[in-house]
């Protein structure tokens, strides 16, 4: 990769205000390009909602958010910190590994499958992090992962493993681990899509719950009905791009793209 196709011009950096500011990501896997120069915003506080058919990228752009993926073109700040990069003088340099896992602990990410510790109690998943990551003592970690669970309505299910949870129990213990490290923003990849449909609403309404609260949140969800709630911008992604770019109401009930049309028209 060219580091200099992700030193961001100084016009640029300085024009910054979101919480989250990418700027024209590319990202190919072999011969295939699958962000194909990516802008997006979000303000703090601010919830984009993407949609998109299945392979458009969404889950790709999330994990360049959070390092996961590399990106070959332009780039990614949040708060103002470039994402994987350190300036030192006039020179970008790649962060070491250590330093982009400290980077990391600043963007919480919940998965389409929980991916919770299975031998770890709910209240264990959720107080790890603070102790290995941030250094905190184990009681403090404890006492913060019980008001945690209580936030996602499982206090009274602290000691139970993952197995002896429902999946929309075991994904509101995973939103909890996720908020335990305080995390500057918080990343959803189709958090709902595992579920049975009469799990989808407790965990939600605990998302909602997190927008409502002034949770810079980035939320990949087929469920149409959710995003029209909780959005401040929708984002439309197809083979990509952004397609389009609006609120809620703009998007859903005027779309302007001949894309976007079409695919509301197949999931609504
Ligand atoms: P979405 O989340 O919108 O369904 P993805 O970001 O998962 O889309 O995938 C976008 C495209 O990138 C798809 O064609 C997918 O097959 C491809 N892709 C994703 N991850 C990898 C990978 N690690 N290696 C190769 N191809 C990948
Ligand atoms: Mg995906």
């Amino acid at each position: 990769m060219s580091i200099a196709t992700a030193v961001p011009h100084a016009a640029e950096t300085q024009a910054t205000r979101g919480l989250v500011e990418i700027t024209k990501v590319r990202k190919s896997f072999g011969a295939t390009e699958v962000l194909k120069g990516i802008t997006l915003t979000v303000e703090p506080g601010g919830v984009a909602v993407i949609v998109g058919p299945s392979g458009s990228g969404k889950s790709t752009l999330l994990r360049t958010i959070n390092h996961l993926e590399k990106v070959d073109g332009g780039h990614i700040s949040i708060d103002g910190t470039l994402v994987g990069y350190q300036v030192r003088g006039q020179r970008l340099h790649e962060l070491r590994e250590k330093d982009i896992l400290k980077q990391r602990t600043e963007i919480g990410m919940v998965f389409q499958n929980f991916n919770l510790f299975p031998h770890f109690t709910a209240l264990e998943n959720v107080a790890e992090a603070p102790v290995v990551a941030q250094g905190r003592s184990k009681a403090e970690a404890r006492r913060r992962g019980l008001e945690l669970l209580d936030r996602v309505g499982l206090k009274d299910r602290a000691d139970a493993y993952p197995r002896q949870l429902s999946g929309g129990q075991q994904q509101r213990v995973a939103i909890a681990r996720a908020l335990a490290l305080d995390p500057k923003i918080l990343l959803f990849d189709e958090p709902t899509s595992a579920l049975d449909p009469e799990l989808v609403n407790e965990v939600l309404d605990v998302i909602r719950e997190l927008a409502k609260s002034g949770t810079t949140l980035v939320i990949v969800t087929h469920e149409m009905g959710f995003a029209r709630d909780v959005a401040d911008t929708v984002v439309f992604m197809d083979q990509g791009q952004i397609v389009e770019q609006g609120s809620p109401q703009q998007i859903f009930t005027s779309p302007q793209e001949p894309r976007t049309r079409s695919f509301f028209s197949k999931v609504t």
